[in-house]
């Protein structure tokens, strides 16, 4: 095959079992997982086919090749910063550069409604997620502490904790100790042994940049090749705009763009796992005679509810070198405060992550926190050295006003931009100033002077909800479109609350979980 094209196509002329739209976190899990059952499969994807050893560098700029470059909009009071910090694009999606952190979701993520009388409740449970958490942080394989003090998984991890940690990383211990707050070493899809063939990390930081020797996990490096391997055929370059469905509501394939041209796939089933903002655009994209408002959305739930964490970033300056380029960019994590604390003042919480920086990422914050210019800002360039930062995640709530819409404006292929609409609520904001206010007194009780607060957000989720009702979300809790029997969503769009841990881990395990359910169907000659 033609890497860099990958000409020629196998299965063109084919009905083939399952297309799978989208390379990234959670289409390669599938695709391993179908093609291992024997289901022929072909897997798109927009970007490039990364070959680590002549696309990796370690460059922050000419990293920023990595993020999805397609145009986009943006609206809303708290509209967030797309680019580089918030999607991938390229086999491997956002993993490529991704800071790999790998928590679980807590099981109250799924039952927010009932417990906190905020959000909805999943279809599912934390227990219906357990096993496939399980499977994946076995296969990554995920390093982490022997205890962990959260949630309903307490460890021990399968590969050990990364110790000793960097100096950014100890300001968080060191804060968290002297205030009576539990920390820990993060789970982390980053290897501290060696794992077939792949060495153990040697903390360079550029985690975000791509990892060149390996030790960090992405799709990939793990999932692709085990899905070629298993017969899967890979369709890189091709920019699926629409999918195709028949007069009973039966999707029969995808129409793709290859170098400006387009092409037909036909599949007896779809999986699309394009991302919280491209999934819900191929829906609304896909829009017909028969669905003016796009596939999937009877409901009118197609692209609502969209969510982001909050992700503000609290910077402080120490007397000592912190040196926050050194090891991985977060090692050490509280999640004390992640539920709701009981006395009213809000629902719901957050996470706090130590957080190392690399010069360009820093100067940008700097900028953004401060406006600053001329001498101070080569004041705090030449400074860089003694800064150590804290970020959040904190939790966003569904709201049926933040939405992915389409543009009148096209994108560099012709296709309607996307619109990605969001502002906080009066929850979200309350937990951004309690998270904080938390990092602040962290930070002052390791003994940094506290000098830039700089408001961000993270990870993207939902815009295709999954739930029991029909009326008020887009797929099941299998991941199937509540209209359309063979068309699956398996990314984080079907998240239904964000939580307030890294999600791409739940991403995956959900989307493991869809694929198990489609072989079945298949098996059972329901596809
Ligand atoms: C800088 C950064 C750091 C992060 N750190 C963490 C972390 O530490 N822990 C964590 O849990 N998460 C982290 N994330 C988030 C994580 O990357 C995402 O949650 C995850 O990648 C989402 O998975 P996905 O499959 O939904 O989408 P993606 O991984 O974005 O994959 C979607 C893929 O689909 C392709 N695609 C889109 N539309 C089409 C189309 N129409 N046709 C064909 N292909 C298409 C895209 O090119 C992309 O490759 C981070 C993200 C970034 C950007
Ligand atoms: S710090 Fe470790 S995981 Fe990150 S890029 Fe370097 S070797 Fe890879």
């Amino acid at each position: 095959m033609n890497h860099e094209t990958g000409l020629p196509w196998r299965n063109l002329n084919e009905e083939v079992d399952v297309v799978i739209v989208g390379a990234g976190a959670t289409g390669p899990v599938v695709a391993q997982e179908l093609g291992r059952a024997g289901l022929s499969v072909v897997l798109f994807e927009a970007g490039p086919y990364w070959e680590v050893s002549r696309d990796f560098v370690s460059d922050e700029l000419h990293m920023r090749k990595t993020a999805w470059r397609f145009h986009r909009l943006t609206a809303g009071s708290d509209a967030p910063e797309l680019g580089h910090n918030i999607s991938g694009s390229g086999v491997g999606g956002g993993t490529n550069h991704f800071t790999a952190v790998v928590p679980r979701f807590f099981p109250s993520d799924f039952r927010t409604k009932t417990i906190d009388g905020v959000g909805e409740d999943w279809p599912i449970t934390y227990e219906d997620l357990a096993p496939y958490y399980e499977q994946l942080e076995k296969e990554i394989p995920v390093s982490g502490p022997k205890h962990y003090p959260w949630g309903g998984f307490h460890g021990p991890y399968p590969y050990p904790a990364r110790e000793p940690v960097a100096a950014t990383h100890q300001v968080l211990r060191i804060g968290c100790e002297k205030l009576g707050i539990q920390s820990s070493v993060a789970p982390l899809a980053i290897l501290s042994a060696p794992f077939q063939g792949r060495p153990p990390c040697i903390n360079r930081g550029f985690c975000a940049q791509g990892c060149l020797p390996n030790s960090k996990f992405s799709t990939l490096i793990h999932h692709i090749p085990r899905a070629l391997d298993a017969g899967v055929e890979l369709r890189h370059g091709s920019m699926v705009h629409r999918i195709l469905v028949n007069k009973d509501d039966r999707v029969e394939g995808v129409a793709f763009l290859f170098q400006g041209k387009e092409y037909r796939q036909r599949a007896k089933a779809v999986v699309v796992c394009a991302s919280a903002i491209e999934t819900p655009r191929l829906l609304l994209l896909s829009a017909d005679g028969r669905h003016p408002q796009g596939l999937a959305n009877r409901s009118g739930m197609v692209g609502k509810c969209f969510m982001v964490h909050s992700g503000h970033e609290v910077v402080a300056r120490f007397s000592e070198e912190i040196l926050p380029y050194k090891g991985t960019p977060i090692l050490t994590t509280t999640q004390d405060f992640y539920e709701s604390p009981g006395d009213g003042s809000r629902a719901r919480g957050f996470s706090i992550h130590a957080h190392g920086s690399r010069p360009l990422a820093f100067m940008k914050i700097v900028t953004k926190a401060t406006g600053a210019w001329g001498r101070h800002l080569r004041e705090m360039a030449r400074d860089y050295n003694y800064f150590a930062r804290l970020t959040i995640v904190g939790e966003v709530l569904p709201q049926m006003n933040n939405t992915i819409t389409l543009s009148d404006e096209k994108d560099e292929v012709g296709l309607p931009s996307p619109v990605v609409t969001f502002s906080y609520g009066d929850n979200d904001r309350k937990v951004i100033e309690a998270a904080v206010a938390m990092c602040k007194q962290v930070l002052e009780a390791a003994g940094g002077r506290v000098e830039l607060i700089s408001p961000d957000t993270s990870h993207m989720l939902g815009g295709c909800r999954m739930g029991s009702n029909p009326t008020d979300s887009v797929v099941d809790g299998w991941g199937r479109c509540h209209d359309h029997k063979n068309l699956f969503l398996a990314d984080t769009s079907v998240f239904v609350t964000s939580g307030a841990s890294n999600p791409t881990l739940t991403a995956m395990a959900l989307a493991w979980r869809t694929a198990d359910y489609i072989v079945q169907e298949f098996r059972a000659g329901n596809l």
